[in-house]
């Protein structure tokens, strides 16, 4: 029996332990740059390979489905130079924390890494979330079963996704995210993932 798609650990509480063992490539040195990383990440350009993707476009979409909700939004969010502030409160409701019922303004850029990705696998589907903002009690009820606590992810800044494209396979999604180094991509393979964020470029 699968078990349930809650999570990607590797943002989780604790999650530079478990990586050690899951992030055979960027290893625990590469998560905690990544985590270190976070402090000035709200300051931090989108990513060049993002930047570049999507300067010749005069408008950005985004086509998205909540695996819990049901919720979805499909339509432009950035349109000749600037994001479109409707757009983005639909997006930052529908990537809300559906166990607290709470929402955060995401980082745009977030949606940007996902339109690049989007973009260049030409898909037309919409996303699959499994997971975007995660409210800090929903972290809290993690790190109280734990005692090697990490209380920094991504999810909680607002600046992650844990996603998949149906029809899509994940390996194929994180190869090409990593590839033009869009932020963090870490690969659930087994649960058909792909956590997305647009923070420094790292892999798992
Ligand atoms: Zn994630």
């Amino acid at each position: 029996m699968r078990r349930p798609l809650f999570a990607c650990p590797c943002c989780e509480p604790g999650a530079a332990q478990r990586c050690e063992t899951v992030l055979p490539e960027a290893g625990r040195r590469g998560f905690l740059a990544g985590v270190l990383g976070l402090g000035a990440a709200a300051a931090l350009p989108p990513p060049d390979a993002v930047a570049q993707a999507i300067s010749a476009g005069s408008a950005r979409r985004s086509a998205i489905q909540r695996v819990q909700t049901h919720e979805g939004f499909d339509g432009v969010y950035w349109r000749d130079g600037r994001y479109v502030r409707e757009a983005l409160g639909q997006l930052d409701w529908v990537f809300r924390d559906p166990s607290m019922e709470e929402a955060t303004p995401m980082d745009p850029r977030l949606f940007d890494v996902l339109f690049t990705v989007w973009n260049r696998l030409g898909a037309s589907g919409a996303f699959q979330v499994i997971s975007g903002y995660r409210a800090p009690e929903t972290n809290s009820a993690k790190a109280r079963s734990s005692r090697r606590v990490s209380r920094v992810s991504l999810h909680m800044s607002g600046m992650a996704a844990d996603v998949r494209l149906p029809g899509r396979d994940s390996f194929a999604m994180a190869r090409l995210a990593a590839e033009m180094q869009t932020g963090g991509v870490g690969l659930y393979r087994r649960d058909g993932f792909v956590h997305l964020d647009c923070g420094p470029a790292r892999r798992w």
